[in-house]
């Protein structure tokens, strides 16, 4: 087995090197940067261990170069910075789609060199077949194709329950769109929304389609004795157009479905497009009677401004930070301070990505107020949803309605 180290410290470089001839390996321990390059151009080795600072690069760098050239092999990065830069190049290489084995922080202990190595060789890199971002080759879909399929009836709204977590009633689910397209089977939305929002008129017919179907939902459900506000998913661009408030209204009306029947979501990123227009839409949306969540909170990038900003009443934690809680600090200290200072400024906070028990005790015991996640259900189509209702109150949880 082939192993390159790179590493700008001469001696931490030989020491390395010894560690692993006498693992058994064969090993080019280099310092410099167009050493290793030319190295692993020439001959691609199994194994290379990468240190993250180097005199004229860093190791990043030294990623993407791996990356560029389809490196399948095996990758260790080890660095004497804090463990906090060591996992952040660690995630970055994952989502190059390089196959990073361990990071190791620096001074690396031979013992525990020797286990990687050991790891390695034992299980011979299989590496990545294709880079991330080379997607199967699916067929493009344009705008228009959404739109005929919006108008030929292709489309599901999926639900999925938000439990209150003090009372463990369900008085809320999300809507989820999906598309069942005769060709392709079941598109999720990350696939053809982006997609949609690139022509106005085609978004805004999806928009009015899900508010439509939601509605219908909510009665389908309040008719079977379950008053449940059906949350639906709002496109930034919907927010352009001043006439976005009395549309959605003018949904409530035709259908006297009572305010409250429906509950908006507003992905945080998108709401910052035009802060004084999106502003105007929301603040008439919340008169109107609708509640409206900041959705995916925390991933964007001016999460704060929009909170302050902004009339929401309601708070989404991104499921990145819930499906860490258990295993990260920094991620339980986040979800903590957003629950407090939701409240601090009176909005309610909900969980998404629930997928454990012990996630829903934690976030339970933190003051969250409702729980969303494949821990109690995945979305599913109206008629499962309502069986999962009903199986819910029966298993003694609080009544549906
Ligand atoms: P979102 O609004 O943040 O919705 C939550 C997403 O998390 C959903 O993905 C849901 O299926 C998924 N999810 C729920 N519980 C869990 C869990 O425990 N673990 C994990 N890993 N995921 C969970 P989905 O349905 O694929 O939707 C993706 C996004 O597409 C939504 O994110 C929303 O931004 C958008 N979207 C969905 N429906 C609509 C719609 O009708 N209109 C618009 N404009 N956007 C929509
Ligand atoms: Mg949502
Ligand atoms: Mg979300």
């Amino acid at each position: 087995m082939q192993l390159v180290v790179l590493d700008d410290d001469q001696a931490v470089a030989e020491l390395l090197a010894s560690v692993g001839v006498s693992s058994g390996w064969a090993v080019h321990a280099v310092v410099r940067e167009d050493e290793f390059q030319a190295l692993v151009s020439a001959s691609p080795p199994d194994a290379i261990m990468l240190d993250l600072q180097l005199a004229n690069s860093d190791g990043v760098e030294q990623l993407h170069f791996l990356h560029d050239r389809q490196y399948t092999g095996a990758i260790v990065l080890m660095s004497g910075f804090d463990a906090r830069v060591l996992s952040s190049a660690q995630q970055i290489g994952g989502s190059l789609g390089l196959n990073i084995i361990a990071a190791l922080e620096k001074p690396a202990r031979p013992v525990r060199v020797r286990e990687v190595l050991a790891q390695i060789a034992r299980v011979p890199a299989v590496g990545v077949t294709a880079p991330a971002d080379a997607r199967a080759t699916t067929t493009v879909i344009s705008a228009d194709e959404v739109g005929q399929a919006v108008s030929a009836g292709r489309m599901e709204l999926h639900l999925q329950p938000i439990i209150a977590a003090a009372s463990r009633t369900v008085r809320r689910a999300e809507a989820l769109i999906r598309w069942r397209d005769p060709a392709r089977g079941l598109v999720g939305p990350d696939e053809f929304i982006p997609v949609a929002e690139q022509d106005g008129a085609v978004i805004d017919r999806l928009t009015m389609w899900v508010a439509e179907t939601g509605v219908s939902h909510y009665r389908r459900l309040a008719q079977m004795g379950s008053g449940i506000q059906i949350c639906i998913n709002i496109s930034g661009r919907n927010l352009w157009s001043q006439d976005f408030p009395d549309r959605m209204a003018g949904v409530l009306e035709r259908h006297a479905v009572p305010q409250g029947a429906l509950g908006l979501e507003i992905t945080e990123s998108v709401a910052m497009h035009d802060l004084d227009a999106t502003t105007s839409v929301l603040t008439r949306l919340r008169l109107k009677g609708f509640p409206v969540a900041i959705d995916d909170f925390g991933t964007g990038h001016s999460s704060l401004i929009a909170l302050r900003r902004m009339p929401f009443s309601s708070v989404k934690i991104d499921k990145s930070f819930v499906g860490e809680l258990e295993t990260s600090k920094d991620s339980l200290t986040i979800v903590r301070s957003v629950i407090q200072m939701a409240h601090e400024m009176g909005l309610t906070s909900v969980a998404e990505g629930v997928g454990t028990a012990d996630a829903a005790q934690l976030l339970t015991e933190l003051g969250i107020d409702g729980l969303q996640g494949y821990y109690y259900s995945e979305p599913l189509p109206f008629s499962g949803f309502a069986a999962w209702l009903k199986d819910w109150a029966e298993a003694g949880n609080g009544p549906a309605h």
